[in-house]
């Protein structure tokens, strides 16, 4: 409904909109129907097409919010920061090209699920779907995604949270290293604890392999199970969350470990 004069709306708006109906339920009452939901200017201006003026709501609390029985939650944050402009990873001609940037690393609190597994399936050989995350975090480098964990709630054992992906660029050297050492830092630590409402101090993961170690486990995790079951082993490794005290910090302790000047 782009209107005239006064009451046009900015030019990007609908395609800002059409991509945050696509990622976001409604703010208020959580609909997912995407032709249930339109995007609300906070400030009421409908020129200001701006992602920090964007909300999603569904028709109904979009009437509400207009005719005031109905508030934007207090605890709405914004999509700002949720890897919304963030591109996903191409391959790099060279480990340079990307890890010796002067760009620092850069956490995406919450990346939206499609998102996630769109990375998931264009980085990992082999991609086997995976259940359900609770929450994704993003590993962003420049403004490229080039690494994402997965979380979820525990539903067995005595675990903080069950650590269910940790995807890089298969072909990019020692990146799943690097993830593995942001996953050890406070930022992340922060992110799960506020995300899961209790302080988070570990991570747990389950995996199955052929052999009694998992290589890029072993130097992060401690190894606490191992079955042997048909064709190899069950294995279950416990990650000490904030034991890096930034990302920062885990990036140079990665590159100190690979010498990467
Ligand atoms: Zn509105
Ligand atoms: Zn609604």
């Amino acid at each position: 409904m782009n209107g005239s004069g006064e009451d046009r709306y900015s030019s990007n708006w609908e395609k800002l909109s059409k991509r945050l109906r696509l990622l976001y339920p409604c703010a208020v009452c959580g609909e997912t129907d995407f032709f249930k939901k339109e995007a609300h200017h906070i400030d009421g201006n409908k020129k200001n097409g701006s992602i920090d003026n964007a909300i999603i709501l569904c028709k109904a609390c979009h009437k509400g919010v207009h005719d005031k029985s109905i508030e934007i939650p207090e605890n709405f944050k914004g999509y700002k920061n949720c890897g919304f402009s963030v591109k996903v990873a191409h391959p790099a001609s060279s480990r340079e090209d990307w890890f010796n940037s002067k760009n620092p690393l850069k956490l995406i609190p919450k990346l939206p699920s499609d998102m996630a597994m769109k990375f998931r399936k264009d980085c990992i050989k082999g991609f086997i779907k995976p259940g359900a995350c609770n929450l994704y975090i993003g590993l962003s480098h420049s403004d490229y995604l080039v690494g994402v964990l997965g979380f979820s709630n525990p539903d067995y054992g005595n675990y903080d949270v069950i650590l269910k992906a940790d995807t890089t660029p298969s072909e990019w050297e020692y990146s799943t290293d690097l993830l593995l050492y942001v996953l050890r830092t406070t930022d992340v630590k922060n992110i799960l604890s506020d995300k899961f409402g209790r302080d988070v101090k570990t991570a747990y993961s389950k995996c199955f392999s052929q052999h009694e170690q998992i290589n890029r486990y072993r130097k992060h995790g401690e190894l606490i199970k191992k079955d042997k079951v048909n064709g190899g082993y069950d294995l279950g490794y416990l990650f000490q969350l904030g034991t890096v005290p930034s990302l920062k910090a885990a990036k140079s302790l990665w590159m100190q470990k690979h010498k990467i000047t």
